[in-house]
């Protein structure tokens, strides 16, 4: 019994040391292997989980806001397993109230390196406040946020207002800033202040009336908006509780 556990303790330590190498290996040539590398840091690919989601990753097309493929060869949504739960209850959700409906995910977990690399693109740029700092890292860095909209079950996305990574006050879900109080990120904040925009005429009955079911879906399944951005969901834990719960996705 003591052998089997020093082989155990053995095997452990051998992954432990090798690990790095084997990441550095993936490195040179095509560069780093996302896959491989979101797959060492244990989190889930989104449609082994739920086939029917969508996926379309917006860094890994130059139709986004830097105008650059930043993602290469990820294709995929990876998320931490209990996050991506909670999109997977999303999704029944949204298909029991719409069956035509589906989540379409532009954005999940994005390595640290990708951020830096975001950061040195609009650094001095009007973007700047808008992509989280390179250093320690924000939401998406530890699999731990999802930038997502409803489609129908063809791909197309539902009108929401504003495009997806459109920095304006379109794209808003809250007037006041956000805390980690859950009195001030509740269903009945977001919808009035939606239903706002659509009185005062910034988005129309049916902007809004999608931007709500996608804020419904969401929060039922326990995730909460960024308020500057309608399509950005995450845990309603403060930063600094993310980055002491979570691996930064240090690739
Ligand atoms: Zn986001």
């Amino acid at each position: 019994m003591k052998i089997r556990q020093f082989l155990v303790t053995l095997a452990a330590v051998v992954v432990f040391l090798v690990a790095p190498f084997a990441a550095s290996a993936q490195k040179g040539g095509g560069g780093v292997d996302f896959d491989l590398q979101m797959r060492a840091y244990d989190l889930v690919d989104i449609q082994e989980l739920a086939p029917g989601v969508l996926v379309e990753l917006k860094y890994s097309t130059e139709d986004n806001f830097v105008g650059k493929d930043m993602y290469g060869t990820l294709e995929r949504a990876y998320l931490v397993p209990a996050f991506a739960e909670r999109v997977v209850k999303a999704q029944e959700i949204l298909q029991r109230r719409n069956p035509n409906y589906t989540l379409l995910i532009y954005d999940a977990a994005r390595p640290i390196s990708v951020q830096r690399a975001m950061r040195r693109i609009v650094d001095g740029t009007e973007w700047e406040s808008f992509v989280a700092d390179g250093t320690k890292g924000g939401r998406h860095n530890f699999g731990v946020a999802v930038d997502l909209t409803i489609a129908t079950l063809d791909g197309t996305p539902l009108d929401m207002g504003a495009d997806f990574d459109e920095f304006s006050e379109r794209s808003s879900v809250k007037g006041t800033p956000d805390s980690s109080d859950p009195a001030t990120r509740t269903i009945d904040v977001y919808r009035s202040f939606v239903r706002g925009l659509q009185t005062s005429g910034v988005i129309t009955k049916e902007q809004a009336d999608n931007r709500i079911l996608l804020l419904e879906v969401m929060c039922e399944a326990g995730l909460v908006p960024y308020r500057l951005e309608w399509w950005h969901f995450e845990y309603l834990e403060s930063i600094s509780t993310t980055r002491s719960k979570y691996k930064l996705l240090d690739f």
